[in-house]
């Protein structure tokens, strides 16, 4: 087994770390959020242009 922090080899002193350091990594990383899963980012790509979302530009002339 192999600590999930650095993948190094597990220290049964620390299970499932390899250390107290990457078990403290760990309790950080419980109580800051950082398991959470982020909220993906908008990609402005995927969102239309202005003049597309603009019903003016669409009349007809
Ligand atoms: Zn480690």
């Amino acid at each position: 087994m192999t600590c999930p922090i650095c993948s190094k080899e597990t220290d049964a002193k620390y299970r499932p770390f390899c250390s107290r350091r990457c078990a403290d990594v760990d309790l950080g990383r419980w109580l800051t959020g950082s398991y959470a899963i982020p909220a993906e980012p908008v990609d402005p790509d995927d969102l239309p242009a202005a003049s597309e979302a603009d019903p003016a530009a669409r009349r007809p002339q």
